[in-house]
């Protein structure tokens, strides 16, 4: 591991001033950035601690929603009572990543920006454009049962790893960032970068920038929410496929829908040509399917991964029935 100078930060304002390089990172949990740091993936020479910050609390905010601290640890966000009541499929999303240690350390700023689990991106030994632009993609022509299969490059294939990411991303959450020029709000859905010709930028912060609270609109029908993560064993590793769901019902019709797939892209992948296809149409399970089945259409699968397919469908399926069936009015 290479030398690196370490500083705590006290304040918001003492950190901005201390990331004064681009070879600065903020430490959080350290749960990605320090395995980062000892596979030589990372070299920062100054890491700022900004793990004693005021940036804490998960709070209601007047509309019904809640905005969370960006050090809010995962475990403390998954057992928080607003977030289970309101929000479940959060709670199960945190609940189905990583292991209990690590999930008290994590925190959820730490999550939103945690790197991909390509392996090759892992191993220094091999080329990779996210790690080194210009490299090129191991992952292309080699092991490729975890890769994308929308919105691909042809620099990189590699997938979002995050499990909370899904329902943040089905939800419209906003991610509120502050840096040397400001502070600014940005959406999801505009947070995370697809890799297009730049693999090595996964998101759209400004180098120094940090993130300060993520808040959660309010969705009232977001009590019948799901996640379901589909995975190569029980515990403690990443998903081959994910679905995080929210419906709203009546009448055995679909009256408003949020649908978030994971392991399909390179960011948290928000079904919205399903979501349009399925309001207003009958809550079964073949109007479902033929709705995935539009979504998938725009897939690129290789040999490796193809098996996503079925996979995403069956689950998509399967926790859409689960709310429908659940329903009560
Ligand atoms: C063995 C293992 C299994 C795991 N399994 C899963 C899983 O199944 N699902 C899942 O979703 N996750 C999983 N994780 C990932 C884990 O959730 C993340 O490592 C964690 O959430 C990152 O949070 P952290 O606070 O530790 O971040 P750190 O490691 O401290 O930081 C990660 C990155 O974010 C930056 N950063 C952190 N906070 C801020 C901020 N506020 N503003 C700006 N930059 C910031 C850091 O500079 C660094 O680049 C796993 C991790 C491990 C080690
Ligand atoms: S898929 Fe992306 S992260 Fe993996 S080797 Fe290729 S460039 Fe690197």
């Amino acid at each position: 591991m290479k030398d690196f100078e370490y500083v705590r930060a006290t304040t918001v304002s003492d950190a901005l001033a201390q990331h004064e390089r681009e070879t600065t990172a903020y430490l959080a949990g350290g749960t990605n950035l320090v395995d980062h740091l000892r596979l030589g993936i990372r070299r920062p020479d100054r890491i700022v601690d900004i793990s004693r910050l005021d940036l804490g609390g998960i709070e209601e905010t007047p509309d019904g929603g809640l905005r969370v601290g960006a050090n809010v640890r995962n475990a403390d966000l998954a057992m928080s009572p607003l977030v289970r009541q309101r929000f479940p499929f959060v709670s199960q999303a945190l609940l189905a990543g990583a292991s209990g240690q690590i999930r008290a350390m994590a925190s959820t700023g730490g999550n939103l920006l945690q790197r991909t689990r390509c392996v090759y991106f892992q191993d220094r030994s091999t080329p990779c454009n996210k790690r080194e632009p210009g490299s090129g993609c191991s992952a292309i022509d080699g092991f490729g049962k975890y890769n994308a299969l929308i919105g691909q490059s042809d620099q990189c294939v590699a997938v979002h790893p995050s499990d909370l990411c899904l329902p943040f991303a089905a939800l419209d959450a906003v991610v509120h960032v502050t840096g040397r020029s400001g502070d600014r709000a940005i959406p999801f859905a505009e947070f995370h970068r697809l890799p297009g010709d730049d693999p090595s930028r996964d998101t759209n912060l400004e180098p120094g920038e940090l993130i300060v609270a993520i808040e959660i609109p309010p969705l009232p029908w977001a009590t019948r929410s799901r996640y379901r993560k589909v995975r190569d064993r029980a515990s403690y590793a990443f998903a081959l496929v994910s679905v995080a769901a929210a419906l709203d019902i009546a009448d055995g019709h679909v009256q408003d829908l949020r649908l978030a797939l994971g392991g399909v892209s390179h960011k948290p992948y928000r079904a919205y040509l399903a979501e349009e296809q399925l309001r207003g149409r009958p809550a079964t399970a073949e109007v479902f399917e033929v709705a995935i089945d539009a979504e998938l259409a725009a897939a690129h699968p290789g040999g490796e991964n193809a098996y996503k397919l079925p996979m995403l469908r069956r689950t998509v399926v399967a926790v859409l029935q689960e709310l429908a069936e659940g329903a009560v009015r």
